[in-house]
């Protein structure tokens, strides 16, 4: 069985400021029909700030207030998602989890040996940074670079990234009409890598260079990540479920 891990981003969950339901409901519904086509699949799922923001409006500019935010949305979060899951028969589960549990051997084979018991019962684990204690994925990469290391770390041979952009392009197409997708990516340079370090640069508007990071990570442990759109789900379906790469990017170090 194939082991993948889907990260959903706060835009595509969100809708001004509040859960996107219907767009929630298509991705429960489409990793419903992959686990049903024998994938097993691993949820890293941002939007907790916001559904916090539905029940106790703060002001989001701050980090502490972004952090209590997250702790009030995440269970109702959870509880969208249970509900949504039940339909279908599936049962979800929550698992909150930090950089620095990646640093630990221990620390890492525990949050593991949880994740396969789960994955065995074919219950969905719903990953998300554990913001009140860590702010790391909050402040810099919603969950992007997170969502890399429970790739590589829980095992999973690809990580498909569903974002407000439908791929990765030769530049950003919000801001250049003549951007061309690339469909498959083999190589990121260094100046891509590290074009988050120049907030002047073009490159590095919106979150794509978390995504590079995110990319070169896997493919330099031999594993792939998909980028696609997560308001519509149409190439995500066909690259996982027909085998037919039509939109998105692949990142990958095979040739095939
Ligand atoms: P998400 O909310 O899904 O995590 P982000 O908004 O953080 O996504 O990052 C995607 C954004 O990155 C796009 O909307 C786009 O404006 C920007 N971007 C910048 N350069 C590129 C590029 N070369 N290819 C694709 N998107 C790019």
């Amino acid at each position: 069985m194939k082991r993948i891990v889907i990260k959903v981003g706060s835009h595509v969950l969100t809708e001004k400021g509040t859960v996107a339901k219907s767009r929630m409901m298509a991705l429960v519904e489409l990793i419903a029909t992959l686990k049903a086509n024998k994938y097993e699949v691993v949820l890293v799922s941002s939007g907790a700030v916001a559904a916090g923001f539905t029940l106790l409006p703060l002001d989001r500019s701050t980090i502490a207030n972004r952090q209590a935010l997250a702790a009030i949305g995440q269970p109702l979060l959870l509880s969208m998602y249970q509900e949504n899951f039940a339909k279908f028969d599936l049962l979800c589960s929550q698992v909150l989890l930090y950089a620095e549990v990646f640093e630990s051997q221990e620390h890492t084979q525990h949050a593991k040996d949880a994740i396969d018991k789960l994955l065995e019962n074919n219950v969905l684990p719903i990953i998300n940074e554990n913001d009140t204690v860590s702010v790391q994925e909050l402040v810099f990469g919603d969950n992007d670079r997170l969502s890399a290391h429970v790739a590589h770390y829980f095992d999973a041979n690809l990580l498909v990234i569903l974002s407000d952009i439908d791929a990765f392009y030769d530049k950003d197409p919000n801001q250049y009409d003549d951007a061309k997708r690339r469909a498959v990516v083999t190589y990121i340079s260094k100046e891509e890598l590290e074009a988050a370090h120049t907030p002047t640069n073009e490159f590095a508007t919106g979150g794509i260079v978390t995504k590079l990071q995110s990319a070169d990570f896997l493919m330099k442990h031999g594993r792939e990540m998909f980028l696609a759109s997560g308001f519509d789900l149409a190439d995500v379906r066909s690259f996982l479920i027909d085998g037919e790469h039509r939109g998105g990017t692949l990142f990958t170090t095979s040739k095939t």
